[in-house]
């Protein structure tokens, strides 16, 4: 899914399909939401810093923050405490340079898949002409020419990230955040894609943010892995990620990374258990 604010005109006309990647700095960034009945604290003050274009991938399992990271970054959810700058920015709110792509593509079911990616820019009032090149172009970036005038219920769970994240790239975004964006999707699918969102990376130089629980997938993928633990939602590690890409989610050296990381999640569960069991009984 994709959400965004208003974007101006001058922002394609300048610099269209060429915006690269920005750092981010996200500096004591906590999250308590409070229930009626108790606190969650989801996130405990977290530090992490993203150079420019760099692919990151956040791991842990279900509870420990990783959403919620990613809404504070994207500005659709405020911090407790902290704060995260995008280019050296402070984010304040939503913003067109970061997007966030959600595992279910929530596109519009009664728009065709060109209309979809033509959505943003013709809410920014992009001539027809230069909407229907921008599409085309990223159409063709994820494979998904010959089906433009297709609907949405027309296409697989894998064509539809394609149009989305054909989508979010269209506005333009200097950072995608995307939230375990191929969970759903079978593994042959989620294999190809892996390898196309690589692709992309290269090519268009965006900053990454890539939450998924699949370590392998984060090892394929990163330039860095970075592991958080649950109760409360904290970084536990930062393993740097230097094998040579394309990577193959079948070479060893991956394969032997990718246990490194889940011994490392592993334990910090451990840990955890023993301070439950020790609290509780
Ligand atoms: P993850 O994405 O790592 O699975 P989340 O960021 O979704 O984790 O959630 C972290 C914690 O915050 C969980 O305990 C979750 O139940 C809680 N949480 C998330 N969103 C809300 C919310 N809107 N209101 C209350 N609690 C929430
Ligand atoms: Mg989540």
């Amino acid at each position: 899914m994709l959400r965004q604010a208003s974007i101006t005109e001058e922002q394609f006309t300048t610099d269209t399909e060429k915006a690269r990647g920005i750092s981010l700095k996200i500096e004591g960034i906590s999250k308590i939401f409070s229930g009626r009945t108790q606190d969650v604290e989801a996130l405990r003050p977290v530090d992490l810093e993203i150079k420019a274009g760099e692919f990151v991938c956040l791991v842990g399992p279900s509870g420990c923050g990783k959403s919620t990271l990613l809404s504070i970054i994207a500005g659709l959810e405020t911090a407790s405490s902290g704060a995260v700058w995008a280019g050296g920015q402070r984010v304040t709110g939503p913003g067109t340079d970061r997007v966030l792509l959600f595992q279910e593509a929530a596109l519009f079911p009664w728009l065709d898949v060109q209309s979809n990616i033509e959505f943003g820019l013709r809410q920014a009032g992009i001539p027809s002409s230069r909407r229907v090149e921008i599409a085309q172009h990223f159409i063709k970036l994820v494979h998904l020419q010959g089906f433009e005038r297709s609907y949405i219920h027309q296409l697989s769970g894998g064509m539809r990230q394609r149009a989305a994240i054909a989508r979010a790239l269209a506005i333009d975004p200097v950072v995608l955040l995307m939230d375990e964006p191929f969970g759903a999707l079978d593994e042959f699918t989620r294999d190809k894609l892996q390898a196309e969102l690589e692709t992309i990376w290269r090519e268009t130089g965006k900053t990454i943010v890539f939450v998924t629980h699949n370590v392998r997938e984060a090892v394929a993928l990163g330039d860095r892995v970075v592991v958080f633990a649950p109760r409360p939602g904290r970084i536990i590690r930062d393993f740097p990620i230097r094998l040579p890409r394309p990577r193959s989610l079948e070479d060893h050296a991956l394969v032997d990374q990718a246990a490194d990381i889940l011994a490392a999640l592993t334990d910090a569960m451990e840990e955890q258990q023993e301070v439950v069991y020790g609290q509780k009984y």
